[in-house]
């Protein structure tokens, strides 16, 4: 059976801290795949036009060979939720044991997720340790085990594991921001991903 991550997000633009979080993902499970899923018509968020960002994955993935970008979410009209996602894909692959790949702050809201109990049982969970709060190591643990208990007390079981990175305090906004700002985002986004939005003036007057 084949182990394959799936890595969702608006990725608005996508950043090395999103790199980071699925070439550890490959490595520590390990995974064969790990599948970037760019949401079409994310719930709670506004961003770029889809093909900008799905644009933007292609060319900040394309060098590495188990990385692939799926753009399942756009044959979907509504709102894009994980679990027509993984229904998808698993159409697409069978013979698949699912780990869904995911920063701290986004698995915390699980619970609330349109059919994540569902989900939650599904795959496996990768969850990538995240600064926002000011959390150290041990309380992102605390949190994921409080989220496990929160869906064991509906009776839903679930399998996940943090995984080893170091801190990355960067973020889509912070990169919409500086872009704003005029100010340089070399070295926090890949050079490609760079070009792509100063050729196509992504971010420059865009109000959040
Ligand atoms: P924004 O700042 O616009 O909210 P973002 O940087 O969180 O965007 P998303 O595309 O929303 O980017 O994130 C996709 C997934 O990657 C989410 O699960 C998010 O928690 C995770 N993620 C993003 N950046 C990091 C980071 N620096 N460290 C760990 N996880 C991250």
């Amino acid at each position: 059976m084949q182990r394959i991550g799936i890595f969702g997000g608006t990725f608005d633009p996508i950043h090395w801290g999103h790199l980071l979080v699925a070439q550890t993902a490959l490595s520590q499970v390990p995974l064969e795949k790990v599948i970037w899923v760019p949401s079409f018509n994310p719930p709670h968020k506004t961003a770029v036009l889809f093909e900008h960002r799905g644009e933007m994955l292609k060319l900040a993935t394309r060098e590495n060979p188990a990385f692939t970008v799926s753009l399942v979410e756009a044959k979907r009209s509504g709102t894009s939720y994980a679990i027509n996602t993984l229904m998808d894909l698993s159409s697409c692959y069978t013979n698949t044991h699912w780990y869904w790949i995911v920063g701290l702050d986004t698995f915390r809201t699980l619970p609330r997720w349109y059919r994540g109990h569902e989900v939650a049982q599904m795959c496996d969970w990768l969850i990538a340790p995240r600064l926002l709060g000011g959390e150290t190591i041990a309380q992102s643990e605390q949190i994921c085990k409080q989220v496990e208990q929160q869906l064991k007390e509906q009776s839903f079981t679930i399998d996940w594991q943090l995984l080893n990175i170091p801190l990355v305090g960067i973020s889509s906004s912070l990169i919409r921001k500086l872009c704003r700002e005029c100010q340089s985002i070399r070295y926090l986004v890949p050079e490609l991903v760079r070009s792509y939005i100063t050729t196509h003036s992504l971010y420059s007057g865009k109000s959040e």
